[in-house]
């Protein structure tokens, strides 16, 4: 274990998160074989389960939820086909534009609303009709919960809308989960509830859930077959992977129960920042472990984030939507109280720097 970062409240993400003694205890003792010939029995009963808990058929273990959100397009669009999906959705951030570059996919963009909905007239606009002109809608991609958003959540009513209106055009839906069971945990349901509504879903172990690498893609058992397939050509086909997906197999069965904990503190953190003068959050958007509150003049934002690190408080520039912090199982009740209190004293210093220099 890491022992020199024990002092340290890392609030950048949940992929900080290192794996649990039991989780090293399961790699330890891993049964394993050559996942390419299907002989690896851990990452074998790792898809069968994740299936079932999300309801489909089958799933594809892959390397990271990157990899897990490009064989899904890949294995639904051919190229030349359109992707539609949020301009602030993960794929089209922070993905290296993967579904353009190897897959000749070409994004379609929609406004991604502050709920992290995609305003379903424009999305049905954004649906082709066919001709030789234009490129034939290959899938809609929805993301939840919604990190650039957030961390919001989407009810099951727009997840029924938005089936709906693609099905009815011929078009399925791909859900980035990265954080399905955060979404499930926000709106007390199964992920399988929140899964149903799309044909692919990618979730994460090593987010929220606290594992060290891996993520999962979940569907019907013909688009998973193409899923593998593209996994191997993307390079992400794996040998005795069974001492991954056994720490990933152990987050599913711990992790999962605990994520209303998150939340819980995510919430406290958002009431603590919004009695800060000049940071602006409204506690009630932050509905699940994200939060994401914004300086105000004259307080300079990287300032604020260089502060907080000298101090011992990580957190995450996120551009003009504010700073972004993120809570999972390492942070404690106390963790949130420290970082609020040095939050606040960075705040009051550099007003009181304001002020002199005025
Ligand atoms: C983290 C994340 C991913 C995948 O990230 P990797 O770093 O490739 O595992 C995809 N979508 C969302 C919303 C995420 O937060």
């Amino acid at each position: 274990m890491t022992s020199d970062m024990n002092n340290v409240i890392d609030l950048r993400s949940d992929t900080v998160t290192r794996p649990t003694p039991e989780m090293r205890e399961a790699m330890m003792n891993a049964l394993v074989g050559d996942d390419q010939y299907g002989e690896d029995p851990t990452v074998n009963a790792l898809e069968e389960k994740s299936a079932r808990l999300l309801g489909k058929e089958a799933g594809v273990f892959v390397a990271s939820g990157t990899m897990g959100n490009l064989s899904a397009v890949l294995a639904q669009c051919d190229r030349g086909d359109e992707l539609i999906l949020g301009d602030a959705s993960h794929i089209l951030w922070y993905e290296s534009a993967a579904p353009a570059a190897v897959g000749g996919v070409s994004p379609r963009t929609v406004r991604t609303a502050a709920d992290g909905t995609l305003d379903l007239d424009e999305v049905a606009e954004a649906i082709r009709t066919p001709g030789p002109g234009y490129p034939p809608t290959g899938l809609i991609s929805i993301e939840n919960t919604h990190n650039r958003c957030g961390g919001a959540v989407l009810s099951i009513e727009y997840l029924q809308e938005l089936k709906t209106l693609a099905h009815g055009q011929g078009v399925p839906v791909h859900m980035d989960g990265a954080r399905i069971f955060n979404a499930a945990a926000a709106l007390g349901v199964s992920g399988a509830e929140i899964a149903s509504y799309a044909d692919t879903v990618q979730f994460c172990f090593s987010k929220g859930l606290g594992a060290p690498v891996g993520s999962m893609v979940v569907g019907d058992a013909g688009t998973m077959e193409r899923v593998r397939r593209y996994r191997k050509m993307l390079g992400g086909a794996m040998r005795q992977a069974g001492v991954i997906a056994a720490a990933a197999d152990v987050s599913l069965d711990t992790m999962i129960d605990r994520l209303p904990e998150d939340h819980r503190r995510a919430k406290r953190l958002a009431e603590g920042i919004a009695a800060i003068p000049t940071l602006t959050i409204d506690p009630a958007t932050v509905q699940s472990n994200i939060v994401v509150f914004k300086p105000e003049a004259p307080l300079d934002q990287l300032g604020i984030v260089a502060a907080l690190r000298e101090a011992g408080v990580l957190s995450n520039d996120f551009g003009r939507r504010g700073i972004r912090l993120v809570t999972h199982y390492e942070i404690t009740d106390e963790g949130i109280e420290r970082a609020l209190e040095v939050l606040s004293g960075v705040v009051e210093r550099m007003l009181q720097g304001q002020a002199i220099h005025a």
